[in-house]
C-alpha cells in the first residue's frame, strides 16, 4: 500500500505509535524482568545514603563518564590550523564516534580519517595501515597538513608513529617536507583534554622547528584549550584588537566549527595559518585561555621557545579584569574606554540578576577550567557551590580550585568530587539537593531523575541549538552566562507556579 509522507513520524512521536508500543509490551514477556513494583523499589533504594555510600565505594566501573576520549581533543585541536587533516591511526568506530560527537554538538561536518585497523593490523601492527592512510588522505583531501594521533587500539600494540610516519613517506605516501605532526593519544589514561594538550604540543613542535629567529616579532599567542564556545576566540580576538594588540590565536578552530553556508562545501575553513604558527616561538609571550588542557604545551613552550607563558581564564568580572591587565603589562597598550564601559554594564546586569542567584546552592560538573571558570563567575554572584564534580581532575587542580573556594565566604559548603561520574552525581543531588545543576546535555538526566532545574554550559550541548554560538568569556560573555543561568531559574519557578489563581498569584509577569 502506499505510504503517504505527510505521515511520516519524527522520532519525537515514532515511537509512540501504536504498534511500537505493541511491539514494546510483547517484548516484556522475552525479558524476564522483575515486577514494577520491585523496579520501583530499588529505583527508591538508589535515591538513598545508604546507595550513596555503595555507589561511592565502586572503583572499578564507571557508569556515565563526564569526559571523552583522547583522540577527540586532539582532533579538535588539528582542524584549528589551516588545511588541517585529523588521521587518527586505529579502527574506525573510534573515528566514527569523534566525528559524531563533534557533529552533534556544532550541527556542523567534521572532517577525520581513520587508518582503520583492523584484525591483522591488531597482529601485525599498522604500518601499512599509516602508509596506504596517509597516501590516500594526502591524494583525495588534499590538505596542507595531517595532524595523526592513535587510538587505543593502535597504543596497545605499541605503533611507534615517528618511526611510522618516516617510513611512510620513505614510501612516498607523502613528500618529505609535508607537515606530518603526531600525538600519541591512548584513551586508557587522561581524557579529551590531554588529547587537545598533546596534539598541541605535536603541531608546535613540528611547525616551528627550526623557525627561531634572533628577535621577537612582539606578538602574543593565544592557546584557547578545548574551549567549545565558538565565539570566545572572536571575542578575544576582538578584545585584542581594540587594544591594538598583534597576536597569534594558536588553533582557532571558531570558523570550521562555524562555517557559513555559502552553497559550497570547503574541507577547511579557516584556521590558524601554518606560517603564523609557524612563527609563535617568535612571539613575545604566551597566553593559554585554560591550564590543564595546555600543560605539557606550555611547559614545551617555557623550555624550548624561552618564552614568558602564562594562564589566564577571562571570565567573569574578575578574570576579564586580569586578563585585560595582563594584556596591558605584557604590551604596554592601555585598555580602552569601550571595554571600561563594556564592564559597567557586565556589573549592571549582574546587579539586576543578583538577587534571584545568592545564595542558590548548585552543582556542577565538567572539564576542569571550565569549572573553575564558572564557580569563580557563580562566586562572584554569590552563589554557594555544594557538589563539584570533575571526572577527568588532577591534585593540581584540586588545589587550585580549593583556593578559589576558600577565598569567598559562598565556597565554604563546597566539597570537590574528583575522578567521579555522573551516576555518582545522581548520588549527591538525591541525598544532598541543591537548587541548580550545571553541565552538558548528559544533565538531562539528572535532570528528569532528580527534578533539579539544568543550566546547559559545557561540551557537549546536542539537546539545544546554538549555545555554542554565543561567547562565555569577556565581559560580554557575563551577559551570556547570566541570561542562561537566571532565566533558568525563572522558567523553573514558572514551571511550578502555573495554576491559576491557585499558585501563580505572585508577581509572575516581573521577575
Ligand atoms: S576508549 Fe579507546 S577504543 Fe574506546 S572509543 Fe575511545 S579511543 Fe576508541
Amino acid at each position: 500500500m502506499p505510504q503517504n509522507p505527510e505521515n511520516i513520524k519524527d522520532h519525537v512521536e515514532l515511537f509512540h505509535q501504536p504498534e511500537y508500543q505493541q511491539l514494546f509490551e510483547n517484548k516484556r514477556q522475552f525479558e524476564n524482568g522483575h515486577t514494577p513494583e520491585e523496579v520501583t523499589r530499588v529505583a527508591e533504594w538508589t535515591k538513598s545514603w545508604e546507595y550513596r555510600e555503595k555507589n561511592f565505594e565502586r572503583t572499578a566501573l564507571t557508569v556515565n563518564p563526564a569526559k571523552g576520549c583522547q583522540p577527540l581533543g586532539a582532533m579538535f585541536a588539528a582542524v584549528g590550523f589551516e588545511g588541517t587533516l585529523p588521521f587518527v591511526q586505529g579502527s574506525q568506530g573510534c573515528v566514527a564516534y569523534f566525528r559524531t560527537h563533534l557533529t552533534r554538538h556544532y550541527k556542523e561536518p567534521f572532517s577525520g580519517v581513520s587508518s582503520s585497523m583492523t584484525e591483522d593490523a591488531a597482529v601485525f601492527g599498522g604500518l601499512q595501515n599509516m602508509i596506504d592512510g596517509l597516501a590516500n588522505s594526502y591524494s583525495l583531501y588534499k590538505p596542507k597538513m595531517i595532524a595523526v594521533c592513535t587510538t587505543c587500539m593502535a597504543e596497545v600494540i605499541g605503533d611507534d608513529l615517528q618511526s611510522f610516519i618516516g617510513n611512510a613517506k620513505e614510501a612516498g605516501s607523502v613528500p618529505q617536507d609535508f607537515p606530518v605532526p603526531f600525538a600519541h593519544t591512548p584513551s586508557f589514561v587522561g581524557s579529551h583534554i590531554t588529547g587537545y594538550d598533546n596534539m598541541m604540543k605535536g603541531i608546535l613542535t613540528t611547525l616551528t622547528e627550526g623557525k627561531k629567529k634572533g628577535k621577537s616579532n612582539g606578538k602574543i599567542n593565544f592557546i584557547p584549550g578545548f574551549d567549545t564556545y565558538v565565539e570566545n576566540n572572536r571575542e578575544i580576538k576582538r578584545m585584542a584588537n581594540l587594544m591594538g594588540i598583534d597576536y597569534t590565536v594558536l588553533s582557532d578552530n571558531s570558523d570550521y566549527v562555524d562555517s557559513p553556508n555559502t552553497g559550497e562545501f570547503d574541507m577547511y575553513p579557516g584556521g590558524t595559518k601554518l606560517e603564523d604558527a609557524a612563527d609563535a616561538i617568535n612571539g613575545k609571550a604566551t597566553i593559554a585561555l585554560q591550564a590543564y588542557s595546555t600543560t605539557k604545551t606550555r611547559e614545551y613552550i617555557a623550555k624550548e621557545w624561552k618564552q614568558d607563558v602564562s594562564v589566564s581564564r577571562p571570565w567573569g568580572i574578575k578574570g576579564t579584569d586580569e586578563f585585560l591587565m595582563k594584556l596591558s603589562e605584557l604590551t604596554g597598550k592601555a585598555i580602552p574606554e569601550e571595554l571600561e564601559i563594556e564592564r559597567g554594564r557586565a556589573v549592571d546586569a549582574m546587579t539586576d540578576s543578583h538577587s534571584w542567584l545568592h545564595g542558590k546552592r548548585f552543582a556542577i560538573y565538567g572539564d576542569p577550567d571550565l569549572v573553575y571558570s564558572v564557580v569563580g563567575f557563580m562566586l562572584e554572584m554569590g552563589a554557594e557551590p555544594v557538589h563539584i564534580l570533575v571526572h577527568n581532575t588532577n591534585e593540581v587542580f584540586e588545589k587550585e580550585l580549593q583556593a578559589l573556594l576558600d577565598s569567598s565566604v559562598f565556597g565554604k559548603g563546597a566539597k570537590i568530587w574528583g575522578g567521579k561520574d555522573l551516576w555518582h552525581m545522581r548520588s549527591l543531588l538525591f541525598t544532598e539537593p541543591v537548587d541548580l545543576l550545571i553541565g552538558n546535555s548528559y544533565g538531562k538526566y539528572l535532570w528528569r531523575d532528580c527534578k533539579v532545574p539544568l543550566v546547559r554550559i559545557g561540551y557537549p550541548i546536542m539537546d539545544r541549538h546554538h549555545y555554542h554560538r554565543y561567547a562565555t568569556v569577556g565581559y560580554k560573555g557575563i551577559i551570556n552566562l547570566l541570561n542562561w543561568i537566571v532565566n533558568t531559574i525563572f522558567e523553573d519557578i514558572d514551571q511550578h507556579t502555573n495554576i491559576p489563581s491557585k499558585t501563580d498569584i505572585s508577581y509572575d509577569l516581573i521577575r
